[in-house]
């Protein structure tokens, strides 16, 4: 048993950033369709904008930044 970090670039501002697979928010580029992680800064920059046009705020959950239990992993 363990805990698993992914790490990757955030899709919003291209930093590096470690979150949990399963939880971390995301959002689907609409060149690729793809859904690409993002990270908190680029969650707190987006909710505002979001609220204004009428969608609800993205909210990660408490565990999407922190490593995930391997057994949860598929
Ligand atoms: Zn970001």
């Amino acid at each position: 048993m363990g805990y698993a970090f992914v790490t990757s670039a955030c899709f919003g501002c291209k930093r590096l950033f470690c979150y949990n697979p399963i939880r971390v928010p995301s959002i689907r580029d609409p060149a690729t369709g793809q859904r690409e992680p993002i990270c908190q800064a680029c969650v707190n920059r987006a909710n505002p904008e979001r609220i204004k046009n009428g969608l609800d705020p993205i909210v990660p959950a408490p565990d999407a930044y922190e490593a995930v239990d391997e057994a949860e992993l598929p």
